[in-house]
């Protein structure tokens, strides 16, 4: 059967693998997809309700309801000091994955080149491919980060995608190297798409976004959501923020894509940005408090060398003294103990040798999943 080039090129999806492979197994606690278990919050859930019995069950304008776009503007005002304009710098979207698609259809274009950080949301691949462009992978795992992005800018380098805080690391960008890369991107022209998902869920660490740095608003492409953020991922509502031209053209494609963002989605999403700023505090602190508490349980094996978690709720870690490839330990633990991690090599040729975990359970589970991978190391370090 014919298809095309851009779909076959696909990157496999390694994190979807082992989650399915998961639910062959019972009893699995799954800590692959990033989807916590935390419930959204009830304001979020009654203005929903309210939304529906007012008729908000209709398209809305392909850049989003404007009441939403005001929320927009106004939050991200707040965290950035970057004003946007409601009517024609924000497209609400499909969640960030719908923000990152239009920016992908609006800047990419076959053979052009995309530097992307290592390791990566494996999404960000195919997005470039999908639009038959290439991505050029630096790893930020390596010494001198910043000249290595700027050996792989060529005259056909459009953009350089960020991630602060990071999925899968947790990292968070640190300023010095933000002002490194918006120097790059001015002096070269490029566009930097800067996906922000998790900059509300960030512990004890300084966190500020790329779009701060002065002549950096006219060349970034800004990709939020409030999935993570308020626990909204079924919601689907996202958004970008960009340049005026950018932003329009990025609506207009939206409506052959999927028209607009749910509209009481998007009802809701308005008191969520205006209203729960406590629950969003809630959000993180249990996040927080789940990562330390594997942190810490993990990190009594000899075998593992856990970092501090600074942000999200992921855990990256190397387990290379195990002497297991990552996909091994990971298809060993799922079969031992029935708990499902993902290999770091899902994230690109740099994550290998470490893994991945969700924390999306309650500290009770991860507490127990962490001394079962702890148990787990032990008993196949013994025997080799
Ligand atoms: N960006 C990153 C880094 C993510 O980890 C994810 C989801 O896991 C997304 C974007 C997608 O978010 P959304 O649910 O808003 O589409």
């Amino acid at each position: 059967m014919k298809t095309t080039k851009e779909t076959i090129n696909l990157n496999p999806q390694i994190v979807r693998e082992i989650y399915d492979e998961a639910k062959k197994y019972d009893g699995v606690v799954d800590l692959t997809l990033g989807d916590p278990d935390i419930r959204t919050p009830e304001l979020i859930i009654n203005e929903t309700v309210a939304a529906l019995h007012n008729n908000k069950t209709k398209y809305t304008a392909n850049s989003g309801l404007i009441e939403l776009r005001t929320a927009i503007s106004e939050d991200v005002y707040k965290r950035t000091g970057v004003r946007y304009n409601a009517a024609d710098e924000i497209t609400v979207t499909a969640g960030a994955m719908g923000a990152l698609f239009l920016a992908s259809q609006c800047l990419f274009a076959p053979g052009d080149e995309v530097i992307i950080l290592e390791p990566n949301w494996p999404n960000y691949i195919n997005m470039v491919r999908m639009r038959g462009a290439k991505e050029i992978i630096v790893s930020l795992f390596e010494e001198n980060v910043i000249e290595k992005i700027k050996a792989s800018i060529t005259h056909k380098t459009i953009a350089i995608v960020i991630n602060s805080p990071s999925n899968p690391t947790g990292l968070v960008l640190s300023w010095d190297i933000l002002l490194q890369i918006a120097q790059l991107a001015k002096e070269n022209d490029i566009y930097v798409i800067t996906d922000e998902v998790y900059h509300s869920i960030v512990f004890d660490t300084e966190y500020r976004s790329i779009l701060e740095i002065e002549g950096m608003k006219e060349r970034t492409i800004l990709v939020d959501s409030l999935s993570k953020r308020f626990s909204m991922t079924g919601y689907r509502v996202g958004f970008l923020c960009a340049p005026k031209e950018i932003a329009q053209l990025s609506s207009q494609l939206q409506e052959n894509v999927n028209s607009c963002a749910c509209m009481f989605a998007q009802a809701a999403s308005v008191i969520a940005l205006e209203n729960c700023e406590k629950a969003q505090e809630e959000i993180k602190e249990i996040f927080k408090d789940r990562c330390m508490s594997m942190f810490k349980e993990l990190n009594k094996s000899p075998y593992l060398d856990v970092p501090k978690p600074m942000a999200t709720f992921y855990l990256f870690f190397d387990i290379t003294k195990t002497k297991m490839s990552s996909y091994d330990f990971t298809i060993k633990l799922l079969k031992s103990k029935h708990i499902a991690v993902v290999p770091g090599n899902a994230f690109g040729k740099t994550g290998e040798g470490y893994i991945r975990i969700a924390c999306t359970l309650s500290t009770e589970k991860l507490v127990y999943a962490a001394k079962q991978i702890v148990a787990f190391i032990d008993e196949e370090c013994k025997i080799s």
